[in-house]
This record gives C-alpha cells, structure tokens and sequence, in this order.
C-alpha cells in the first residue's frame, strides 16, 4: 500500500469518497468537517428498496484499535437518520486485534448497527475490481468503455457510401474501400445535486434544489465542456457503451488509438463543482422589511453541490480516407453506434472553389473530382459530366464547349465542320433563342407599323 500510505489524511478521504461512489454508493458526501463526531463520509445504499444510511470513518493509520470502533458504534446509533444505518471503518494500515473481535461480536449479537473494517489489502483489492489505479497518491481514471466506433448492421464504410449518395454521376457500389482510423476520446459525465437555500433578515430569497449533470472532454488539454451536438451524442448514447475491445477493432479499423485521460477523477469532480457553482450563482433582487429593493449574489457553497457519479467512456473519433482518381476524400466524425457527427466532410465539397453548401454536387469521372454546379459541365461530344479542372475547352459559335481531352474535341471538330450552318447555331442556345426572340418582336413592330394589328 505504498502509494495509499503517501496520501495525506485529508486526501485519503478524497480517495475512499472516490472509491465508494465507484462501487455504487449513493449521495456520497463528506461530513461537516467543523463538527468531528467521529465520522467522515456519509452515504447511502438501497436495500431491498429500502435506504439506509452508511457512515465511513477514515483512518489514515497503521494500526487501528478498538476504540476507533467503538467510537463509530455510537456515533452510528445516535446519527440522525430515518432508517437503517451501518458502519464502515476503512484504514490505510490494518486493525488490531481487540478491534477486529468489538466488530466480530456486534454482528454476533445482532446489533443493529453493524460496522464493517475495510484494511489497506481489503482497499486495494476494492480499487483493482472497480477499475480504479493507485496513481501518484490520486485516483487516475481507468476506463474500458466506450460508444460504438461504428454500426455494426452498416459496416465501417456506411458512412462515406451515404456521403457519396448525395453526389450525382457517381454509384455508391463502385466506389474504393476507404481506409479508416479511430482515436478514443476520453469523456466524463459528472452528475451532481445542488441544494442551495439563500435567506437574508427578510427571509428566504432563493433556493436551489435540482440535479444537473456535465458532459467534459478529458483529454491531456484540460477538463472542458465541449459544442452541444458532441454533449447530446455522449449523453444520449451513454447506457449503450461497449467494452473497449483493442483487439477487435483492430480487425476493422487501418489505425487505432487510445488517449489517456489527463487527470485523476478527483480532479474532475472538482473541476465540476466549482463549474456548476458558478453556473447556478444568480442575482437575485428582493424587498427588505424597509421598502428598499436589494440585489444580492446568491452563490451555493461547495458543500451544497454533491456529486453522484462520475462516468468516464471513449467516444471514438474516426477518419475515413477514399482516393478516387487524383483526389483523395476524408471524411471525420465523432460516433456513436448508428449517429455520428460530421467533423470534417470533405466529399460533400466542390473540389475547385471548396464550396460546402447544400448544391447538388457531380462527380466527374474524368479525373475523379466532386464538383459543384459552377464547375460542372456537360462534355460535348458524350454528353456526360466533366469538371472545369481537367475540361479541355474550346469555342464554337461564340459558346466555350468542355471536353474530357484534345481527342474528344478534335473529333468534335470535325463533326462540327461538317454540320449546316443553322445546326452550328444551335451550339449557342441562349444567343438563338434571344435572336428568335428579337425576330418576333421586328415582325410584331413590322405589323403594327403597317396598322395590321
Ligand atoms: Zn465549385
Ligand atoms: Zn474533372
């Protein structure tokens, strides 16, 4: 127990908060630390559906005697609580004799406030079942879980097939495997209660009575709270995690890897809790006795946010890569099983002028490129889509024509030499219908000149 003998009493408490809210524990808490009865951690755990009240004695000790159980008993029985109540001693060190045979003999007799020892091995067997390691004298996050990297009905490749379904000219089946890579992004849901009362002489003016709960990304940059769209995906996704099985994504994916989280659980219930004391302060403006109108910051205290639980998971970042032709199309998101959100969408894009908004975009199998409206052309002499990137062009009848290469327009040309002059016209449509049109209206001001009309 190295490195649990290293920790200070006070951090030792954090700890066993820590690893009790692990195992389950409800309404984890510490105890009024002004007041020392004789108990550090308050908890609670449902029973057969009934409650009942824990109360943890931490002693950050070598040896722990029969006093300091005895001392618990008490404070257990005459604790203030509406329904069964128990004890817990839990030590870095180990317990004496005498007070191994105190706690022996109150399950023997029946008490009704039994109290539990937990030793230094007892705590280390517990910290390695709940998936906690004893890291630097804190608790470092160890997390197996993740959100699905993909669907597992679609395949990996759905993705990027549905991307290319919006993209005309092109079949989603003759399309190249892509490669695939996936990074694991280390993510806490952290929910707490808040319980705030504010009362001033004239009374009570605010009160604070909910749960909240924070989606953080917690990578080596820093707890943060990352876009809402990536909160919603966490959040909604989170009961269907999956274990994070190395091996098998290995089997699907080109490139895998893991990043570790950047600090210890601890550090993130902190960080929370000061975020959410800060996110629920408000200014609240009230009337006193005297008809003055004040306003006064109402912010809760630490101890009026208590923090539930902590639940670390991975939420797999991927990154798709198809090559067509010349052009390479990535393609990144953050997913969840069947929903994602797009990062980076590099195929829905105008490969000349990068243009991403909603236009119906076109393929052109000439040189393999996506290309919005503006850059997409008909090739003349087959008809089909061709890009202004790779277009050979030339003009005919004042009207620039695009080609796939210098063989289709010079085959172009002669069937253009050969046509009759009103089919060589017809390259420039807009200029013939404008000249129709400027041919009625001579007829119709012939017409009228004449007083026909
Ligand atoms: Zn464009
Ligand atoms: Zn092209």
């Amino acid at each position: 127990m190295t490195v649990l003998d290293e920790l200070s009493g006070y951090e030792f408490e954090e700890v066993m908060e820590d690893v009790f809210r692990n195992l389950g524990y409800e309404n984890v808490r510490q105890s009024d630390r002004g007041a020392d009865v004789g108990r550090d951690i308050l908890m609670e755990e449902t029973v057969d559906g009934i409650r009942n009240a824990v109360v943890v004695e931490c002693k950050h000790t070598d040896s722990v005697g029969r006093p300091v159980v005895q001392k618990l008993h008490s404070a257990v029985a005459t604790y203030d609580y509406d329904g069964p109540k128990r004890g817990v001693v839990a030590t870095t060190g180990h317990f004496t004799g005498p007070a191994k045979e105190y706690a022996r003999n109150l399950q023997a007799n029946g008490d009704p406030h039994e109290i539990e020892l937990l030793d230094g091995d007892d705590l280390r067997t517990l910290a390695d079942e709940i998936g906690l390691d004893l890291y630097n004298g804190r608790i470092e996050i160890l997390c197996d879980e993740t959100l699905r990297p993909y669907d597992p009905t679609r395949g990996v490749d759905a993705p990027v097939e549905v991307a290319f379904q919006d993209i005309e000219n092109i079949h989603p089946d003759s399309l190249p495997g892509p490669e695939h890579w996936v990074v694991f992004e280390p993510f806490v849901r952290i929910r707490a209660d808040i319980e705030s009362v504010f009362e001033t002489g004239a009374g009570l003016i605010h009160s604070i009575d909910q749960t909240d709960e924070l989606v953080v990304q917690a990578d080596g940059d820093g707890p943060r709270i990352p876009r809402s769209g990536i909160q919603r995906l966490v959040r909604t996704n989170l009961d269907a995690a999956v274990d994070l099985d190395e091996s098998s994504f290995e089997e699907t994916f080109d490139d895998l890897s893991v990043e570790r989280f950047g600090q210890t659980e601890t550090e993130y219930k902190e960080w929370s809790v000061d975020r959410l004391r800060r996110k629920h302060t408000t200014t609240v403006q009230y009337t006193g006795d005297n008809n003055v109108t004040y306003r006064k910051e109402c912010e809760p205290n630490l101890s009026d946010i208590s923090v539930q639980s902590i639940r670390p998971v991975y939420l797999p970042r991927v990154r798709s890569r198809l090559e067509l032709g010349e052009y390479a199309y990535p393609y990144e998101y953050y997913a969840a099983g069947p929903s994602r959100l797009a990062l980076e969408d590099g195929i829905r894009r105008c490969k000349q002028c990068g243009e991403t908004d909603d236009s119906p975009y076109t393929y052109c199998e000439n040189c393999g490129s996506v290309n919005c409206p503006d850059h997409t052309k008909t090739e003349r002499l087959v008809g089909e889509p061709v890009c202004t990137g790779c277009a050979v062009t030339e003009t005919f009848f004042y009207s620039t024509k695009y080609f796939y290469d210098e063989a289709n327009l010079d085959q172009f040309r002669g069937e253009y030499e050969a046509m009759p002059i009103h089919r060589k016209a017809l390259e420039n449509k807009p200029l013939v219908a404008g000249t129709a049109a400027a041919a009625v209206l001579f007829v119709l001001f012939v017409l009228l000149t004449v007083g026909v009309v």
